[in-house]
């Protein structure tokens, strides 16, 4: 069985004051029966590690050099990462896709990185809205994965998040049956690739739009494992009721 897991990406947002909604999760959920996931910005990492302390929410960051260390002016290693308490990182966001421009070597080389530097690796995959409506969202997301996922990759070290675009902070989400055909599709490219046992260990988000109001609904889809949470987790309120709806499963 797959452990669930509720992850949430802070992105640019958050100054020492959001650790109050950090510190009102934790005490929620000392021993939930889900893994809470908060990707806090990186200035904050160190002091919510300490806020999530003996509590069952984790910390990870948002993105990592694919080098333990050098001259990478502004660049955050894997190794950091966990010096500062982060357990996972986000890697291949589509905000990082467009905005840094990248592509997947790029984004294998960092989860390559990670694992080494002993994070999870939230690897992201998901198409636009040009490419779903030209019927090529499955030719990219297997694009996407057999590029971007390490080898080295097991069920311990990868979780894959589906975020299509355009539902991104847009308020669209996919039909249920979308949902459920690229979840099947990503579990089926898994199982192929690494067998059936890692295959079907790979824990499988499904990220866009997720609040409260619709998580219950997308967390009875087969093959989503969770949800990866952008706007909704930055309050503890919104982030409890999706983590509620995935204990409830
Ligand atoms: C995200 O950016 O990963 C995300 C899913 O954002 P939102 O939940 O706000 O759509």
């Amino acid at each position: 069985m797959r452990r669930k897991l509720a992850a949430g990406n802070w992105k640019m947002n958050g100054t020492g004051a959001a650790l109050a909604e950090l510190e009102a999760l934790a005490a929620r959920y000392p021993t939930p029966e889900v893994d809470i996931l908060i990707c806090p910005p990186a200035t904050l990492l160190e002091r919510a590690a300490t806020t999530v302390e003996s509590s069952g929410v984790a910390v990870g960051g948002q993105d990592c050099h694919a080098e333990s260390a050098g001259a990478h002016t502004g660049d955050i290693s894997a190794e950091m990462l966990r010096d500062a308490g982060a357990s996972a990182v986000i890697l291949g966001h589509s905000e990082r896709r467009v905005d840094h421009g990248e592509q997947n070597e790029d984004i294998r080389a960092k989860a390559r990185a990670a694992m080494d530097a002993g994070l999870q690796a939230v690897i992201c995959v998901g198409e636009s809205l040009e490419q779903r409506e030209a019927a090529n969202t499955l030719d990219i997301i297997g694009g996407q994965m057999s590029g971007s996922i390490p080898d080295q990759s097991t069920g311990e070290n990868l979780i894959i998040a589906y975020e299509p675009i355009w539902a991104i902070g847009t308020g669209k989400v996919p039909t249920l049956d979308e949902i459920g055909a690229v979840h099947d599709f990503i579990r089926a490219r898994l199982e192929r690739r690494f067998g059936e046992g890692v295959g079907r260990s790979v824990r499988v988000l499904y990220g866009g739009s997720v609040k409260p109001s619709n998580a219950a609904e997308i967390f009875g889809v087969s093959n989503v494992d969770g949800a990866l949470v952008g706007g909704a987790s930055l309050k503890a309120d919104d982030f409890s009721g999706i983590v509620d709806a995935l204990r409830a499963m």
